[in-house]
């Protein structure tokens, strides 16, 4: 069947991919084979190109196709290859261009996990069962819930090791049968023509990918995180510049940490430690504290209470206290004896709490929602306990009057 044939069949013909033999390749020229629009996006197939489409774990290539930019890369049914397009393309002969940067970036972080899954097998026999090329960082996913730290720090060295050698990495075609007597790293479920990519003395594996010629300009192998997820471990890491931002970012982070506690960077660690542990004694301590406090204000206010009409109504504003501080107030209030509670506390947001003894009826959410209005704010709660807060302060003494004369009128109903 002619090229023109399998497409007005519908099947696009196999893309011829330039990036197999070279990766380093960023200027080609192609023809188009068919170009339509999908959606909001023109796709494009052509007959050859060195744009690498999402796959294996390893994001798409930018760039352009005769100066449109790509927005994605895809692969297409048997074996083609689909680039995304904002715009109409006009034009059968085209220049492309790949993007160098993203490309070699890609390079390094993708030939630095072959490296290091490989150095997992070598270090503790734990095989990769699982990879992924995000905007920031890579993952690998070990198949064993838990890692020992000095496990994945030998791992992280023999890479290294890997990487400072030099060592040629190469890739070629091999027939299904040849790649079953070849000791590959994972068995390949692809059927047919598999492409081997070799890391000399090293690493073995099926892959579709694109790599760097010599494991030096990966430049360093560094592990930033290790985690469980769900039965496997996951391990965080970084190649190349990337590796070189991600030590700016953290040195910097550092500093900016040990100039905040006015000590050296090395000492930052354990000054941080030891403060935790003293905010952690001062937050016990205040607690205590606010305890004692709340019982000998609820004592004070509670006595001091007028009593109208057989009604005790306390009415109370704080000024900058935590919100616990009022309800654990209005609490002790509410065990001295039978009473109405009206707090307001002045803050960034003012704040109102209003409650009642059990043996006094009477539904308290009316009176919060008109109260809390008058602050500019809102609140709800159950009718014998209301919260509610709002962005006025200036009006909390306002609304605490407003709510006393609800309250009596609901004492005397
Ligand atoms: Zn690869």
């Amino acid at each position: 069947m002619q090229l023109t044939d399998e497409i007005s069949a519908g099947r696009l013909p196999v893309t011829e991919r330039l990036y197999f033999p070279d990766s380093y390749l960023t200027e080609f020229e192609a023809r188009v084979v068919q170009g339509e629009q999908v959606g909001k996006f023109f796709e494009v197939s052509l007959d050859r190109t060195a744009f690498y489409p999402t796959s294996g774990g390893q994001p798409h290539d930018l760039g352009t196709i005769e100066g449109h930019p790509i927005v994605e890369v895809v692969d297409g049914p048997g074996g083609s290859i689909i680039h995304r397009l904002e715009h109409h393309l006009p034009v059968t002969r085209v220049h492309c261009q790949v993007q160098w940067t993203r490309r070699f970036d890609h390079m390094q972080q993708h030939t630095g996990q072959h490296i290091l899954s490989q150095a997992f097998i070598r270090v503790a026999s734990l095989a990769t069962v699982g990879f992924h090329l995000s905007a920031e960082y890579s993952t690998i996913d070990l198949d064993a819930a838990e890692v020992d730290m000095q496990v994945v720090r030998a791992a992280e060295d023999l890479a290294n090791a890997v990487v400072f050698r030099n060592r040629s990495v190469t890739s070629r075609l091999v027939a299904p049968d040849e790649a079953v007597s070849l000791n590959l790293r994972k068995p390949s479920q692809r059927k047919g023509i598999l492409r081997v990519v070799t890391i000399e003395e090293f690493d073995l594996s099926a892959c579709g990918g694109t790599h760097v010629d010599r494991t030096g300009e990966i430049g360093g192998i560094f592990i930033n995180r290790v985690e469980r997820v769900n039965r496997r471990t996951r391990v965080e890491f970084v190649c190349g510049q990337r590796s070189l931002d991600s030590y700016r970012r953290r040195s910097g982070d550092l500093d900016r940490i040990a100039r905040g506690l006015s000590v050296a960077p090395q000492d930052a660690p354990d000054r941080v430690e030891k403060q935790s542990q003293e905010i952690r004694t001062i937050r016990k301590r205040l607690k205590t504290k606010d305890e004692w406090l709340a019982e000998l204000l609820a004592h004070q206010l509670f006595d001091q209470a007028p009593s109208k009409e057989g009604t005790r109504i306390v009415k109370h504003q704080l000024d900058g206290e935590e919100r616990s501080f009022l309800t654990l107030l209005a609490h002790r209030l509410l065990a001295l004896g039978p009473c109405w509670v009206l707090l307001g506390n002045r803050g960034e947001q003012a704040q109102l709490l209003m409650a009642r003894s059990e043996s006094l009826g009477g539904d308290l959410r009316p009176v919060m929602k008109e109260c809390s209005l008058m602050i500019s704010g809102r609140g709800g709660g159950s009718p014998a306990l209301v919260q509610g807060g709002g962005s006025d302060s200036s009006r909390l003494r306002t609304a605490l009057d407003c709510a006393e004369q609800r309250v009596l009128a609901l004492a005397n109903g």
